[in-house]
């Protein structure tokens, strides 16, 4: 197995033993991608002189010492650009500062490497929403690596990159984890700082890792977690050793299958699967019951007017004056505004613009914005019932595998509506992580394990006994 297809754990061990030096693997890893990113699209740009400059310089000591990470290109690193997928930000901004997460990884000894794609702003679910290039599924060619953090999943996936960064607002880890055959965990609201991950929905976006196992999954988590001054939102608890007890087992767990999110709708396939996954860890000790959440009919509604509305504040500031496209010769100021935005903006990024600017309209903000705050309440208690009663929940992460390349453009209500499993976790701001399961007529797909808030230790555990089988 090349350097660059192992696992951080695998490599880290090979780093201290003095087998191999962290230079072998970042030139491994510019080898990959130089020979097969041509065809997959995971990566937007990489730096591969600074990287080898880092690893030169890499303090093997550290829990990451030397590992290349891919980060997702709406996180800032600096002196790195900073596309969003988009042409707004395309070859017009460079990033003057390391987000927080960067900082984190830098300390922890890591090489962030290279910015993967991503749909546009983090706004769509398959990454064909790129404003900049499309990306291949890995493990399916013709297929969409799902999304947005699609070119993270596909470069972990292709093994391009040992682990990556992602950002979930709605599902952007997971489910892209799901299609490809990754790792995909999607921490508490709070538990990493966003400071530096460009805003999408500011009360949902989490960033988080995809790795090739729990593992790995658990060593990133521990080096990214923990309480940020530059993030009010972040929590200061404290952040415990998540490789600890990862393979304690499911014995004595009771574990949740609520109803909903297996009714019509969900390829018979992939319930299948989960229920044989459901079973086998019964078999191993887990209690298996089933639960009720009973507002998930009113989740994709609601998300789709919060994450709207946020999204078009957010979005204000990229105007023509500070950051990226400036039209030229406008003629007056407002014609540098909308201008500006009219040229940089894919046709996704208005949508969520104009939805959003409606539902927070006065006259409206009531009987939309409002309202969804109130139903997003109820989503939050059905969670907040249902862990009183167990220790996690299994849930399908998508209703199909990963779907042709295509096949649903033009029609966003589809894209949207396939999003019905994962955006519960961020309206409530709980953990959840997409583990693979056996594939699907040759199509990965992953089981969501979801978990309360803070309750990441408990998913690592359960999606660790998933991946031993
Ligand atoms: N698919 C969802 C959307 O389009 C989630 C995106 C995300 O998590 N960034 O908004």
């Amino acid at each position: 197995m090349s350097l660059a297809a192992s696992s951080l754990s695998s490599l880290r061990r090979q780093l201290t033993s003095g087998k191999i030096s962290a230079r072998d693997i970042v030139e491994d890893v510019i080898a990959q991608i130089s020979s097969r990113d041509g065809d997959i699209g995971a990566f937007l740009s990489h730096n591969g002189e600074a990287a080898l400059a880092a690893a030169e310089k890499a303090d093997l000591s550290l829990p990451l010492g030397g590992l290349p990470i891919g980060i997702k290109d709406n996180i800032n690193v600096e002196g790195h650009p900073c596309t969003c997928a988009s042409k707004f930000l395309k070859d017009s901004y460079t990033s003057p500062y390391d987000a927080t997460a960067i900082t984190k990884l830098k300390a922890a000894g890591a090489i962030p490497f290279g910015k993967t794609n991503l749909d546009e702003f983090a706004m769509g679910s398959s990454t064909e929403n790129s404003g900049l290039q499309t990306t291949q599924n890995p493990a399916a060619p013709g297929h969409i690596p799902g999304g947005s953090s699609g070119g993270s999943a596909a470069a972990v996936a292709a093994r391009l990159i040992p682990a990556a960064l992602g950002s979930d607002t709605g599902g952007s880890i997971r489910q892209p984890a799901s299609h490809c055959g990754v790792v995909g965990l999607k921490p508490s609201y709070g538990r990493i700082s966003r400071y530096g991950l460009v805003a999408f929905g500011s009360s949902l976006d989490q960033i988080g890792p995809l790795t090739h196992t729990v593992e790995d999954s658990a060593l990133l988590l521990n080096a990214l977690a923990g309480g940020d001054p530059r993030d009010s939102t972040s929590l200061n608890d404290p952040v415990p050793d998540y490789t600890e007890g990862l393979d304690s087992g499911v014995s004595g767990m009771k574990l949740g299958l609520p109803k909903e999110y297996f009714a019509d709708g969900l390829c018979p396939k992939i319930r299948e699967r989960i229920e044989s996954t459901a079973k086998k860890l019964e078999s191993q000790g887990a209690e298996i019951v089933e639960i009720s959440l009973p507002h998930t009919e009113y989740a994709v509604a609601t998300y789709y007017i919060i994450a709207p509305a946020e999204a078009s504040s957010n979005l204000s500031r990229f105007d023509g004056v500070r950051y990226g496209n400036r039209t030229e010769n406008p003629e007056d100021m407002l014609a540098l505004y909308t201008d500006s935005r009219e040229a940089g903006f894919g046709s996704e990024v208005k949508r969520r613009i104009i939805l959003g600017t409606y539902v927070l309209s006065s006259g409206y903000y009531d009987a939309y914005y409002l309202r969804a705050q109130k139903v997003r309440t109820l989503i939050r208690r059905d969670f907040q019932e249902a862990f009183e009663k167990v220790d996690a929940i299994l849930t399908p992460v998508a209703p199909e595998t990963a779907p042709k390349m295509g096949s649903a453009s033009g029609d966003p209500l589809k894209h949207y509506l396939a999003d019905i499993y994962t955006i519960s976790a961020n309206l409530a701001g709980n953990c959840g992580i997409s583990v693979p399961l056996e594939p699907i007529d040759g199509l990965p797909v992953g089981l969501q394990i979801l978990g309360p808030h803070l309750g990441e230790k408990k998913i690592l555990r359960c999606a660790r006994a998933v991946e031993a089988g």
